[in-house]
């Protein structure tokens, strides 16, 4: 078993390399020995599973990138030959479980998750291929023609990894025994957009995926939700299903859950107001705090997470009492170190990492606090933060500003500090939902905000090039035989 996982954003010029790897998470066959995060929980899940069966039990890598660009050709091939060289040393093997993104591409390759599991079934062409995969995925042929089982995340924000791994585990186990015999089938929905799970249409299609496994002959059913900033043929989300034996079955289902999903997208998807409407929104409340999601700069998304466009319309509109993070900016962190705690700085802050990061904003503060090696929760795992600064400026704004890029998960990426989110009118959080269900207990209103930078939410207006324009919500009705650009591109 191994773990390999980053999410490409094709559009990002900012390289990824071996030192992001490990500066978010890499081990060599010792992942289990480490609390579990989001991409190695399954690992620990698969590990307990076969022990308890006495099975012999080979863990290879794990290594995981925060999204940015495509990872180097250098690391990647040094990632998928340790991956490689674990699996020849280890073999004869029954069983090879994978957790892969789905969504990762390197240099000199689009399709990583295809190739590793194609490296993979030419080492053991007998042996069981199992890949779980982030829903954020692109479900490709090739991939399914060298894998046996692919089942994907079904909840976003994520936290259902546990859960598949252990569905997994099972399908397997019973395919190892001769109980079934599985094949998959692909339903393309021609849509490219983000799909929250935990509310109205998508609840209810979670649902129905769910009592569609429970059909005869069908094992598992997944949506892969693609990851609409990677300009790649096969980007958008596509219906999996796999079913015992009988392709009909797979492809048929596939295509009825495909259809109904598509059905829905006018319903699933919510009218992201832009910057200046959003803070309308917030300055409307009567109570706090109001949440309002940066979603453009969420570095979950391989945006690059220094851009500094709301902070400035923060000043610009004299919003005071107002938290925000988390600003990657290792050189200012470093600044702030040298300073150290309670002194004044003056800082020129973040748009430093790309285009989409704008202008550097010059700010000053007093440092309240400098701390390193917490981390923040996203579902049962802890996810690294790096060192954190918290700065407050004039205007009662408190800032984080770390060293590490990650995305907003939790309060704790603020409250570990010191700054007491409950008593303030306005957070601003760089993420897309993951933040969601954990601020939401302390959120009078949370705005999905449609900020400028790399990954506007508005996903009718990426720019493919290699990517077919005949999608939602670019083109209303994609399959229609006259398909017409939408209205409102941007939905
Ligand atoms: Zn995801």
């Amino acid at each position: 078993m191994a773990t390999l996982a980053t999410e490409t954003n094709t559009f990002s010029p900012v390289s990824t390399g071996l030192r992001n790897y490990n500066d978010f998470y890499l081990r060599h066959g010792t992942a289990t020995h480490d609390p579990p995060n989001l991409m190695t929980e399954a690992l620990h899940v698969w590990r307990t599973r076969g022990e308890a069966l006495d099975w012999k039990i080979t863990e290879s890598l794990s290594a995981i990138a925060e999204p940015a660009g495509r990872t180097t050709r250098a690391a990647y091939a040094a990632l998928k030959e340790e991956i490689v060289r674990d699996l020849r040393a280890a073999c004869p093997v029954d069983i090879v479980l994978l957790q892969l993104h789905g969504a990762m591409a390197a240099d000199g390759c689009d399709d990583c998750e295809a190739d590793v599991v194609a490296a993979v079934r030419a080492l053991c062409p007998r042996a069981i291929i199992g890949v779980a995969l982030d829903c954020h995925c692109h479900l490709t042929d090739a991939l399914l023609s060298h894998a046996d089982i692919v089942i994907c995340f079904k909840e976003y924000p994520h936290d259902d990894a546990s859960d598949r791994a252990e569905e997994l585990f099972d399908l397997a186990l019973r395919t190892h025994s001769g109980e079934i015999s599985p094949v998959m089938a692909l339903f393309d929905c021609r849509m490219v957009s983000l799909f929250l799970t935990k509310q109205g249409a998508m609840l209810d299609f979670v649902a129905k995926m769910k009592a569609t496994e429970t059909e005869p002959g069908i094992l598992s059913v997944s949506l892969g939700h693609g990851f609409p900033w990677a300009d790649l043929p096969d980007t958008g989300a596509r219906m999996l299903v796999v079913a015992h034996s009988d392709m009909a079955v797979a492809q048929n289902t596939a295509a009825r859950l495909g259809r109904a999903f598509f059905d829905l997208r006018h319903h699933l998807v919510p009218d992201y107001p832009d910057l200046q409407a959003g803070l309308e929104r917030a300055r409307a409340a009567s109570s706090g705090p109001v949440v309002l999601a940066d979603m453009s700069d969420n570095p979950g998304a391989g945006a690059p997470g220094d851009a500094v466009h709301v902070l400035r319309e923060l000043i610009a509109q004299g919003i005071t009492n107002v938290a925000s993070g988390l600003y990657w900016d290792p050189m200012a962190v470093r600044q702030c170190e040298v300073a150290g705690e309670d002194a004044e700085i003056q800082l020129r802050l973040g748009g430093k990492m790309e285009p989409a990061s704008g202008q550097p904003l010059d700010i000053s503060g007093r440092i309240l606090r400098i701390i390193s090696g917490l981390g923040q929760h996203l579902g049962a795992g802890l996810e690294p933060l790096g060192t954190l600064v918290w700065l407050k400026m004039p205007g009662d704004i408190d800032l984080v500003i770390n060293d590490l890029r990650t995305q907003v998960y939790h309060p704790e990426a603020f409250e570990q500090l010191g700054i007491r989110l409950a008593e303030k009118r306005l957070i601003v959080v760089k993420s897309f939902f993951h933040f969601h269900g954990s601020f939401s207990g302390i959120a009078s209103e949370i705005i999905f905000c449609a900020t400028p930078g790399r990954v506007n939410p508005n996903t009718g207006l990426i720019p493919f090039t290699r990517r077919g324009m005949n999608f939602w919500p670019r083109i209303d009705d994609p399959f229609a035989p006259d398909a017409k650009p939408a209205e409102r591109a941007g939905v």
